[in-house]
Parts: structure tokens; C-alpha cells; sequence
């Protein structure tokens, strides 16, 4: 008897400034990804590399955030609320 480790591994696709990309490679207006989520198709096979990843990447993510043009093209949603 064999015993296996499986995972999922790898997260959307993102560009050099985290931000998530379509299959054909364009940045998505105002989407950002980071930790796990913003991979970009890497598979971590050592320990702590996933969790520095999400440390270091998320911090770089939210600076793009952050440095990023206002969406005017974007409206609030409405509150939903669920009983
Ligand atoms: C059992 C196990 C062992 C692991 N061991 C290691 C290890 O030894 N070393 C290593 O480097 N990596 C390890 N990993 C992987 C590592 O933990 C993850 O890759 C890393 O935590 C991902 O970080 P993250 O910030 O992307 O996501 P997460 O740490 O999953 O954080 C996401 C957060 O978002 C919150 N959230 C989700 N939905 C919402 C919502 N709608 N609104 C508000 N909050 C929300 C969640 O509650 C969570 O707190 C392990 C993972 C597992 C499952």
C-alpha cells in the first residue's frame, strides 16, 4: 500500500503587477490577486514557501492597489441583506 499527498496547487493567473490576467494574457481592470488566489500558476513544493508567498506578494499586491488609478467607471452595490 502506497500513501499519496494531493493538493491543489497554483491560483489565477497574474501578471508582474499582481493583477489577474485573462487566458490571453490581458490584464482584468481593477482585479487584483494575491496569497494563494495569485499564485500564477506556480506550484511551492518546499516548506514556508507558500505562506512567504502570501506575505510578500500580498504586500506587493496592495501597493499596485493602492498606486492605482480611481475606477470611475464603478458604482457602489446596494446592501444585501439575507435574513
Ligand atoms: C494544513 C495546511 C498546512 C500548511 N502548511 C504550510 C507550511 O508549512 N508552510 C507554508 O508555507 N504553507 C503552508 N500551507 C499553505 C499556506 O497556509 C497557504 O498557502 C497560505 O496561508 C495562503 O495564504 P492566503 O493569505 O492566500 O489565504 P488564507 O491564509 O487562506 O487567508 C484567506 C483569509 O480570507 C478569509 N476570507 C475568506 N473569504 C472571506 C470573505 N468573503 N470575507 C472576508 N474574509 C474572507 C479567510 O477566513 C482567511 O482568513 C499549509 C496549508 C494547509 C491547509
Amino acid at each position: 500500500m502506497n500513501a499519496f499527498i494531493t493538493l491543489a496547487d497554483g491560483g489565477l493567473a497574474v501578471d508582474t503587477q499582481l493583477r489577474v490576467t485573462t487566458a490571453d494574457g490581458e490584464a482584468i481592470p481593477g482585479l487584483w490577486a494575491a496569497g494563494s488566489t495569485g499564485q500564477g500558476g506556480l506550484q511551492l513544493l518546499n516548506h514556508g514557501l507558500h505562506i512567504g508567498w502570501a506575505m510578500v506578494f500580498g504586500r506587493l499586491a496592495g501597493r499596485h492597489v493602492a498606486q492605482s488609478q480611481n475606477r470611475l467607471d464603478l458604482s457602489p452595490t446596494e446592501h444585501v441583506t439575507v435574513s
